[in-house]
């Protein structure tokens, strides 16, 4: 066939027959969406083809594998200005479904773009473009285009395993059910669904880990017939039909670090049924006040622990290639400290440099005995909650210290929940003393530690603040009733609060070899989190171990 070369939008079709025309049985026909048009060539030289203008055009499922394209009489198209259509008949029922994925892409593609407001203005493409800065996207699914990050994931045993374990015990859920994969990286969660014995499963995924998706999923014959995999932000594709139940892991630092939840919520509202099932239904993020001095004195004084140059800053605490982690110490508190900076006295900035230290929220698994109150939570549900919910989240928070100690900040950490037809729920926690997962947990520091005695009450707020470059502007307040000689009479308040960018934290990974790893902090101090109510404290130092 002439362009005998297939590029990625062209589609082989066993035939088409229309009243006037009729494609060669013996010969499949080539579907190529071009981007005005949907045209068939009938011949190898295009010499005799059909064209269908998209934006007039209609596609509807005469059967699994058997559709009709319906175009409507179009001014544009002078020759044909009549209403007309073409049956196609497909090769099989999984390329009806490609087919009809892209056509509906095509089409929508073909109508936002020429769509004017009567100002001028262009419409815009979708809420993702609204509220997301192109160069953050671009960087972000750029970062998940790559094997290595997507491997990174499915290495986390505890996030995998267990969404597995989800998934196979709720079979029920997905037996002979439609499913979208919202976010499907490899396909991974797909593969689990069909396994799971899913009618069809629809995997989204915008990156260009569509591509490898589309190979897993085809290397893995006995589930790939189950499976299309969809290109394309969840915001924009168009899917050919409704789905039963909703499968993701949209979670972030935090859980909502990346934004991706309001992506979850936005293909709740596009594509799952009334009273549909989701996958997981709901998180929970749990805070807790903590007494951290080492942590404190690190970053206070800056003393740094930096990967060389050539490690990543992943999370995994791995290198990129084995190379040794390298630590350089270095006290660049000091800096802004000196007097005679080549003549210069930079004392003036120390203070702005110093607050500047504690505005990266810190990363890592830390000791649960380090919490001092029992952790309050907030809870998202998934199923219920609106997408706009998401742009700004005011937590309210009161604790009662367990000990008198000094708090340097909060602790936060979350769980989401599979909550399907098995007795069974299941949790995926990120807990401190919880198995470690790849989301570690996540420390806010205060510049200023608050003192408090046994029995005080904390009080404070932690308001979230979505950004544009798809993370949360953290405002943190914690205050507690002075204690000490006159207290009592004057009530006052020591009031401590932070300002932290979700986007930029800093991941510590191992403890500061410098110190010791137990810290000198008493037993009283050792204290269960919600999570670990079950465990007794041998098993939970345990787990640390
Ligand atoms: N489901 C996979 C990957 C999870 S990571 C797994 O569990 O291993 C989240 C994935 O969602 C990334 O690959 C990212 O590119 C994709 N993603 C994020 N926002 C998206 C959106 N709005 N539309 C489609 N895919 C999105």
């Amino acid at each position: 066939m002439e362009n005998n070369m297939l590029d990625d939008q062209d589609f082989l079709v066993a035939s088409i027959s229309q009243l006037s025309i009729s494609s060669n049985s013996s010969q499949p026909v080539v579907a190529r969406f071009r981007p005005e048009w949907l045209q068939f060539d009938l011949d190898s030289d295009s010499n005799n083809l059909v064209r269908f203008e998209l934006r007039n055009s209609k596609l509807f499922k005469l059967g699994p594998s058997q559709s009709v394209c319906v175009s409507e009489a179009s001014e544009v198209n002078k020759e044909k200005n009549y209403s007309r259509g073409i049956t196609i008949q497909f090769i099989n029922e999984e390329e009806s479904r490609a087919f009809h994925c892209a056509f509906e892409q095509r089409k929508k593609d073909v109508t936002v773009q020429g769509s004017f407001l009567p100002n001028g203005t262009v419409l815009s493409k979708s809420k993702f473009e609204d509220k997301i800065e192109a160069s953050s996207a671009k960087m972000y699914f750029h970062y998940y285009g790559q094997l290595l990050h997507q491997q990174n994931m499915m290495q986390d045993y505890v996030r995998t395993g267990t969404y597995y374990a989800a998934v196979m015990e709720n079979r029920a859920d997905f037996v002979d059910r439609v499913v979208v994969d919202v976010g499907a990286g490899t396909g991974i969660l797909s593969l689990f669904a069909a396994q799971a014995g899913a009618k069809h499963v629809y995997a989204v995924e915008a990156s260009d880990m569509a591509g490898y998706a589309h190979k897993l999923v085809a290397g893995n014959p006995l589930l790939s017939q189950k499976i299309t995999v969809v290109k394309g932000k969840v915001e924009e594709v168009e899917l050919p039909e409704k789905a039963d139940i909703l499968i993701s892991e949209p979670m972030g630092t935090l859980l909502i670090n990346e934004r991706m939840l309001e992506s979850y919520i936005i293909a709740r509202d596009r594509f799952l049924i009334p009273n549909g099932k989701m996958f997981p239904g709901l998180g929970r993020i749990h805070m807790a006040p903590f007494s951290d001095e080492y942590l404190y004195t690190e970053i206070a004084n800056k003393v740094g622990y930096y990967y060389c140059s050539r490690c990543c800053k992943c999370p995994t605490g791995k290198t990129r290639d084995g190379y040794l982690i390298l630590f350089l110490i270095s006290t660049q508190a000091l800096f802004w400290q000196q007097q005679n900076y080549y003549g210069v006295n930079l004392t003036p900035l120390h203070s702005a440099a110093f607050q500047g230290y504690f505005s990266q929220p810190v990363v890592d698994a830390f000791d649960p005995r380090l919490l001092v109150a029992l952790a309050v939570s907030h809870e998202i549900n998934f199923m219920s909650s609106k997408e706009e919910e998401l742009y700004e989240i005011d937590i309210p928070l009161r604790f009662i210290a367990s000990v008198g100690t000094r708090i340097h900040g909060l602790a936060c950490w979350f769980d989401v929940l599979f909550d399907g037809s098995s007795t069974v729920q299941r949790w995926l926690t990120t807990a401190p003393g919880a198995p470690t997962t790849h989301w570690y947990q996540l420390r806010c520091v205060l510049s200023q530690p608050i003192y408090v005695m046994p029995g005080q009450e904390i009080t404070g707020r932690l308001r979230m603040v979505a950004h544009k470059a798809q993370s949360y502007t953290l405002e943190l307040i914690l205050s507690a009733k002075m204690w000490g000689p006159g207290a009592e009479q004057g009530g006052i308040l020591q009031t401590s609060s932070g300002k932290f960018d979700l986007k930029e934290p800093y991941y510590r990974m191992s403890q500061p070899q410098a110190y010791p790893m137990a810290q000198e902090q008493t037993p009283q101090q050792l204290l269960q989190t919600q999570d670990l109510q079950t465990l007794s404290q041998d098993e939970g130092s345990d787990l640390l171990q």
